[in-house]
């Protein structure tokens, strides 16, 4: 038998169960000082790509529109990308750009973006951790292998400084190149090589190949194949630096940022506070860590050398990004 006071207990124990659960989920609709809600940190997504902005947040019960509840976001701009390489003139060795992005994150690429030019064959737009440069790997400077009805074709003949000097038979095209490189760059733990092909991009839409020729070629053969402005295409067209790109050098400077590696991490010209840089003053992979004009705070760059491998050496130092042909 169940006693009228036992169901009456049982009663009430359940009616206090309840009351007190009414309270306890009462958050939805009540005022900031309810305390019972659990509140949570929301980080503002201003560019809506899903990553909020540690430096902008609140707390609420409730996601507020416009917040997330990570702080990803090391570039929370209005708009979810940076187009650069379109800049205000658009012309042909244009050495300056007003659109250059200001940054306070660490080894932000993005600030190197302005420095593309030769608009007509590149794109740079800068994404939330990535950079994506297209590229038709044709030079704004003048080559004996541009074809003789391009207005940027020049005759040259090396033959007097040396002997083995001789054109290759190949002829620049318009490649399509697409490089998507890491905007925050990292060391590797576990460096890879670099290899045939393109291995970075410099600022006129030319790619960078390494020390090593094409299968079968002797890349110190090839020196000998090197047009006025120290490059030469490939029998498909694709145009390419080994060496130092010494148009870029006469028309930026010496000690100038040049391009990036696919990796990320940037490559630098031959002088360094007026000082020329040898292989010795280099680790393995052809880099070391300093301050460049570009980063007051210090950051590991490539340098190219007058002597061989020129701009990388064992593989890339950072964790390398993708490029598509
Ligand atoms: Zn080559
Ligand atoms: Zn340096």
């Amino acid at each position: 038998m169940i006693s009228k006071l036992y169901l009456i207990q049982r009663i009430s124990i359940l009616f206090v169960f309840v009351i007190g659960l009414i309270f306890f989920t009462g958050c939805g609709g009540s005022t900031e000082d309810d305390v019972t809600c659990t509140e949570a940190t929301w980080y503002k997504d201003a560019d809506g790509d899903g990553s909020g902005n540690m430096l902008e947040s609140l707390v609420a019960c409730e996601q507020p529109t416009g917040y997330v509840s990570n702080s990803n976001d090391k570039n929370d701009q209005d708009s979810s990308t940076i187009e650069e390489g379109t800049d205000d003139t658009g012309d042909t060795g244009d050495t300056t750009d007003d659109n250059c992005v200001t940054s306070t994150a660490d080894n932000d690429m993005a600030v190197l973006a302005c420095k593309f030019y030769n608009d007509a064959s590149l794109t740079v737009v800068v994404n939330d951790n990535t950079i994506k440069i297209t590229s038709t790997s044709e030079p704004d400077h003048k080559s004996m292998y541009y074809a003789t009805s391009n207005s940027l074709y020049e005759a040259y003949d090396n033959t007097a400084n040396d002997p083995d000097f001789k054109k290759n038979p190949n002829t620049i095209g318009a490649m399509n190149y697409t490089f998507t490189i890491p905007r925050f760059p990292t060391s590797a733990s576990n460096k890879k090589a670099t290899g045939f092909g393109a291995m970075g991009v410099s600022l006129n839409s030319v790619v960078f190949y390494n020390q090593v020729a094409a299968p079968g070629d002797d890349i110190l053969e090839e020196l000998h194949t090197f047009d006025q402005y120290a490059g030469h295409p490939t029998n498909t067209g694709s145009y390419h630096y080994h060496i130092e790109p010494t148009w870029l050098t006469e028309l930026k400077g010496s000690d100038t940022f040049l391009g990036f590696l696919l990796d990320g991490f940037p490559v630098y010209g031959p002088y360094e506070n007026d000082v020329e840089i040898t292989n010795d003053d280099l680790d393995d992979y052809h880099g070391h860590t300093g301050v460049t004009a570009d980063f007051p705070a210090g950051i590991y760059h490539y340098h190219i050398t007058t002597d061989f491998p020129w701009i990388n050496g064992d593989g890339y130092y950072g964790t390398a990004g993708t490029v598509t042909q």
